[in-house]
């Protein structure tokens, strides 16, 4: 008997709708992430070792925590003044300057924050979520879905184009019709498949039962849950991207995982929470690496104290890179030319986001919408609506989270980004410019110690080839991950724990 698989589901949208609209479902970068595979079981205590992590982002801390507890004599040298690294929650006060120029001081109250990096965890994370079981990071539901959600599809959405459409009225409008379709073909007999008068029954017993079709006509029409309104005519919701959104189990867990989860507070607290673990000795602040050179007896690492302006000279047994590896190409260091040529031809996410400070919780006060995104083809990538402090004052929109180039505003001053992002979410939120209070725009790129995003490329080869140590170095940032990958902080965890057990194996060796 033929089973309705996912995949048979979206080959037979596609013939529908147009094979371009599968291949995106299909392809996306949101549906792909995995889990970090097994924990290394590592055990013995090394002779005396001594191990420099290089970069207190999630992989470091995890390397330098993980080292601690098999007693290795360990230090993370860390270039800003705090841990985390793409882990970055922007709260009041915090501040940077971006490369190449203008200096930002967050204005949000206290309590209100915008993750600028990493923001939700898909339940099937186990590494994330089991670190932050150990290290008592508390965790809080990130609500990705909301039924109330708008669709906003400017210009190319025939009669759905330019207007507000829930996603509860296109999930009823679909499924109904769908069904609808389903039971009539069922009712004339017109279905190609093994099926017995009882199995028939069932079926469309099931369909109506899903509430979407009257048990008496056995036909599709709206209904109160799904709002005002006539049905949307299926063929446009084919058409436009708004099926691609109607959540499915996806084939490994990503953006649409349910649930996801967030660390209450941001998510640098998963990296606080190591660094509350670990000897504070351990962990080096302001320690810009500018060289790292090793011989056959041990590698010697020069860095600059940023806050006396000296530079230290630091010894050790071996060497963990987890600094970005569009750093580490322009270091001062003696790997191999094969490897050095693998670090250079890592791209990094071209990465953005802007967190919007209003004075009134208008999504949820106005348009009953609890968290989940906006869906448009808008150029402001993502637009999001928090999960947490609901029903209060004052909250924090993600104005824009994009992971390409949006024209050329990576190049506008802050001011005229932000002014970019209000003229386009006002399409949909005309209340937020008078709503409208603070921002803070986050373009990684030009966030210095990062100068980029996430690690990109699939390639499990060149990956592997990454991961090959180099004498006493060994990469273990999460470019190098062999399990999930590497735009999940699971892939980050990984990539540590590849380069852990390489140093313990190696050490142990003698
Ligand atoms: C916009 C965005 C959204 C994301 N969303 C998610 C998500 O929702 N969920 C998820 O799980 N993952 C997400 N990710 C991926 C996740 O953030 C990464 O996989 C993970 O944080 C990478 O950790 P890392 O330790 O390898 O690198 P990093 O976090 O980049 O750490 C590198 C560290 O090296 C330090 N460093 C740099 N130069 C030097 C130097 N010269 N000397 C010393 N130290 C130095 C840096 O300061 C930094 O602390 C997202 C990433 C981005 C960019």
């Amino acid at each position: 008997m033929d089973i309705l698989t996912r995949r048979r589901f979206l080959e037979q949208l596609g013939a529908v709708g147009g094979s371009s609209l599968v291949f995106s479902a299909m392809t996306s970068w949101e549906l792909m992430a995995g889990s970090a595979g097994q924990k290394p079981e590592l055990s013995g205590r090394p002779a005396k070792s001594k191990v420099l992590v290089l970069g207190g982002g999630l992989s470091g801390m995890v390397v330098g925590y993980e080292l601690g507890k098999l007693g290795y004599d360990y230090q993370v040298l860390e270039a800003r003044d705090r841990v985390g690294g793409l882990q970055w929650a922007v709260k009041r006060g915090m501040e940077h300057t971006e490369v190449g120029g203008e200096r930002q001081i967050c204005a949000f109250d206290e309590g209100q924050y915008i993750n600028a990096g990493p923001w939700r965890i898909p339940y099937s994370h186990e590494a994330v979520l089991n670190y932050c079981r150990e290290l008592n990071v508390p965790v809080q539901v990130f609500l990705n879905e909301s039924d109330a959600n708008y669709f906003y599809v400017e210009g190319s959405a025939g009669p759905l184009s330019n207007k507000k459409v829930r996603l509860r009225e296109i999930k009823a409008d679909v499924t109904g019709q769908i069904n609808e379709l389903f039971v009539k073909a069922l009712d004339q007999g017109k279905l190609d498949l093994p099926l017995t008068a009882d199995d028939q029954k069932r079926i469309s017993n099931y369909l109506i039962g899903q509430g979407y079709l009257d048990s008496n006509t056995r036909s599709y029409r709206a209904f109160e849950n799904r709002g005002e309104g006539d049905p949307y005519a299926l063929m446009d919701l084919l058409r436009g991207p708004f099926a691609n959104r109607l959540r499915s189990v996806p084939a490994i867990e990503g953006t649409t995982a349910a649930p996801m989860f967030q660390p209450v507070g941001g998510m640098d607290q998963i990296s606080r929470g190591f660094q509350r673990a670990m000897d504070a000795k351990r962990i080096t602040f302001n320690a810009e690496v500018q060289k790292v050179l090793q011989s056959d007896t041990g590698v010697t690492v020069t860095y600059l104290d940023t806050k006396s302006k000296k530079p230290v000279e630091i010894s050790a047994d071996y060497v963990v890179l987890c600094m970005p590896l569009n750093l580490v190409a322009r270091l001062d260091i003696n790997i191999s030319p094969e490897l050095m040529a693998e670090v250079k031809a890592v791209n990094y996410s071209n990465s953005a986001k802007m967190g919007l400070q209003m004075k009134r919780r208008f999504w949820e006060e106005d348009d009953h919408i609890f968290g989940g995104h906006l869906y448009s083809n808008l150029p402001i990538g993502e637009f999001s609506y928090p999960s947490y402090d609901y029903f209060t004052k004052k909250g924090v929109l993600l104005g824009l989270y994009s992971n390409g180039p949006i024209g050329n505003l990576m190049d506008q001053p802050v001011a005229a980004r932000v002014e970019h992002v209000l003229t386009h979410a006002s399409k949909v939120h005309p209340q937020i410019r008078q709503e409208f209070e603070s921002a803070y725009a986050v373009w990684w790129r030009k966030v210095k110690y990062n100068e980029g995003g996430y690690a990109s490329g699939r390639n499990a080869e060149r990956r592997a080839r990454l991961s090959k140590a180099d004498n006493r170095i060994v990469v273990g940032s999460a470019a190098v991950t062999p399990h999930s990958e590497p735009d999940w902080q699971e892939g980050a965890i990984s990539a540590g724990w590849q380069a852990l057990k390489f140093i313990h194996e190696r050490a142990m060796r003698g």
